[in-house]
């Protein structure tokens, strides 16, 4: 019993001539004009004699001539004067487009670039590389396929690669284009949208009252030091910062411990030393992490404590909490926590110097 082979080939056709527009892949499409263009007699005879060996698989020489063929009919259909020019050994008009390319026609038939390379030790495509029009979209599916091969890769090392075989007409366009069109592309260096900003706190716009009038505070640390009594122990420090909203002064204090005493101590000290303020913003929310949870656990105690609020009551200071769970809020603070960390791990002999 003989066993039968049979292909079926659908392809989209305008006037009788293939439509390579319908086409989103240069593979699908290099594969089906390989097949059609599989010589008839060969395959039956093979078929007939029953040896079987006919590829079902298009071979890669199948693939490199079916390729051939697609840009011969694209250099057909765009350049059709330059072909005859060339053909009949004329020179091309000035007005061509590939006219600075020095082009000529090989044993194929295909238009490649003549250029000044011709004593280069580089390879023949890289020497001549076949010019591609601008507006085939042969051309988007062979850049596409490049740019896939290559993971994706930018713009200039995507031409670079595809110049070593191939000369798209405005090149740097033509792959800026592919590349736009790359929905993988997209999806990962898309850039996330960005929120606008709300407007700036009335206590940060409104006229100057005095440094530290409008006051945020947070706590950093564990800072840990060395004691100069009991052995040189180390012991852990908490530091308090204290900013001016208006003018971004910024003073820190050095709590000796976690305890809301020795934060009201600081605070003390604070006014003390520079002036008492108006309003005190600081956040309750959970924005620390790690290490920090102990210290927000202790900066929760603190706002919960009726000390604190009877000591602000005293001195006629209002406290205004950020909400919870609010990490956009409080990045005055929050920025200057950053730098007074940054500059707690500089070497002391720099510090000193
Ligand atoms: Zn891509």
């Amino acid at each position: 019993m003989q066993r039968k082979v049979t292909h079926a080939v659908e392809v989209a056709t305008q006037n009788g001539v293939l439509e390579i527009k319908s086409f989103s892949s240069l593979k699908k499409l290099r594969n089906i004009i390989a097949y059609v263009r599989r010589p008839f007699k060969l395959w039956k005879q093979r078929i007939c004699r029953g040896e079987n060996k006919v590829q079902e698989t298009v071979s890669v020489e199948e693939r490199q001539e079916a390729e051939e063929w697609l840009i011969k009919q694209e250099q057909k259909k765009y350049y059709q004067r330059e072909l005859q020019n060339l053909s009949s050994k004329k020179p091309l008009s000035r007005k061509s487009i590939i006219y600075d390319l020095n082009p000529f026609i090989d044993e194929k038939g295909l238009i490649r670039v003549g250029g000044r390379l011709r004593r280069a030790s580089l390879a023949y495509a890289s020497r001549h590389q076949i010019i591609l029009p601008k507006q085939s979209h042969l051309t988007h599916l062979i850049i596409r396929e490049t740019h896939e091969e290559l993971k994706h890769f930018g713009i200039n090392y995507v031409l670079n690669e595809f110049r070593s075989k191939y000369w798209p007409v405005h090149g740097r366009a033509m792959v800026k284009k592919a590349l736009r069109s790359c929905v993988i592309c997209k999806r990962l260096r898309g850039v996330p949208q960005e929120q606008i900003m709300a407007d700036l706190p009335a206590s940060r716009v409104e006229g100057y009252e005095g440094t530290f009038k409008f006051t945020g505070v947070d706590l950093f640390g564990p800072i840990i030091t060395k004691a100069r009594y009991r052995g040189g122990r180390r012991e852990k420090r908490y530091g308090v910062l204290f900013t001016c909203l208006q003018t971004r002064a910024i003073h820190i204090e050095l709590a000796c411990s976690q305890s809301t005493d020795d934060i009201l101590k600081a605070l003390t000290r604070f006014i003390a030393r520079s002036s008492k303020p108006l309003t005190i913003f600081s956040d309750c929310g959970t924005n620390f992490v790690g290490a920090a949870r102990e210290l927000q656990d202790i900066m929760n105690k603190w706002i919960k404590s009726p000390n604190l609020h009877s000591h602000l009551t005293d001195e006629n200071i209002k406290w205004i909490f950020n909400p919870p769970a609010a990490p956009h809020m409080g990045g005055v603070w929050e920025s200057l926590v950053k730098l007074a960390k940054r500059a707690e791990r500089l070497p002391q002999q720099k510090v000193q110097n």
